[in-house]
């Protein structure tokens, strides 16, 4: 059986490999390993093979794992989020992922403020348009950005998206390429205090993908820590 060292291997090198196919520099692409359901042992072994970024999905798992991990850790939030819990996030994570509608950007923006700190956020996109999916519809982003825009306790610095959940990862790709697109529309939008310069996408199943179209975070769980069991 594989280690989670020899995974995390693995798909470092995948990473670098699709950099070098699309001309990018490995370096623009920041490996997250989610850690969501899994024991601090697992965290401590990816730690141990190098891995400082890991993601997590619920406000009361990351909390815990914070509380027994404290070495300096980049932590991200990669779950839909209630406005009850973003108390807890401001100095306990460097990016939330997931932001997608305009109470959660206030409830960050007040209490960033309270604690006088700056999140960085990306807006979560639904690029597929998946009934099941959280995210803005494309075509409700720019304004979204334009809205939040002058929060001064927000950093807006990309987008994220959840492509669907697929046997042919190649089909993602167009997902991907329309993510960076809008990306690149928004940001010729001029708007003030955007810039937009990272991507979130991609997971175990189309992580090279994503990196080929232009993926500046890849978010894996299942191919460095193996399956899920949520019976536990
Ligand atoms: C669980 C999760 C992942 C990781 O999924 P894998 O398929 O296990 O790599 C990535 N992003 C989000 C938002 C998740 O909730």
């Amino acid at each position: 059986m594989s280690t989670i060292a020899d995974n995390l291997a693995y798909v470092r090198k995948n990473i670098s490999d699709a950099c070098i196919r699309a001309g990018r520099d490995p370096k623009e692409v920041t490996l997250i390993a989610v850690s969501k359901t899994k024991p601090v042992s697992d965290i401590r072994e990816a730690m141990s093979a190098g891995q400082t970024v890991f993601g997590e999905n619920k406000v009361q798992e990351l909390r815990t794992k914070t509380t027994e991990i404290t070495e300096p850790l980049s932590w991200h939030m990669i779950g839909h989020l209630q406005l009850n819990k973003v108390k807890y996030l401001p100095g306990m994570v460097d990016m939330i992922h997931s932001v997608d509608n305009m109470a959660l950007a206030e409830q960050i923006e007040k209490e960033c403020a309270k604690k006088d700190t700056v999140m960085n956020i990306l807006c979560e996109v639904n690029m597929a348009g998946e009934e099941s999916k959280f995210g803005l519809a494309p075509s409700e982003v720019k304004d979204f950005v334009k809205s939040i825009s002058g929060f001064n306790h927000i950093k807006v610095k990309g987008l994220m998206t959840v492509a669907p959940a697929t046997d042919d990862p190649e089909s993602n790709r167009v997902y991907f390429k329309d993510m960076k697109k809008l990306m690149v529309d928004i940001n010729n939008e001029k708007i003030d205090n955007i810039k937009l310069s990272e991507l979130s996408m991609g997971m175990t199943n189309d992580y090279t993908i994503a990196v080929e179209e232009g993926a500046t975070f890849v978010r894996v769980g299942t191919g460095i820590f193996g399956a899920r069991n949520y019976a536990v």
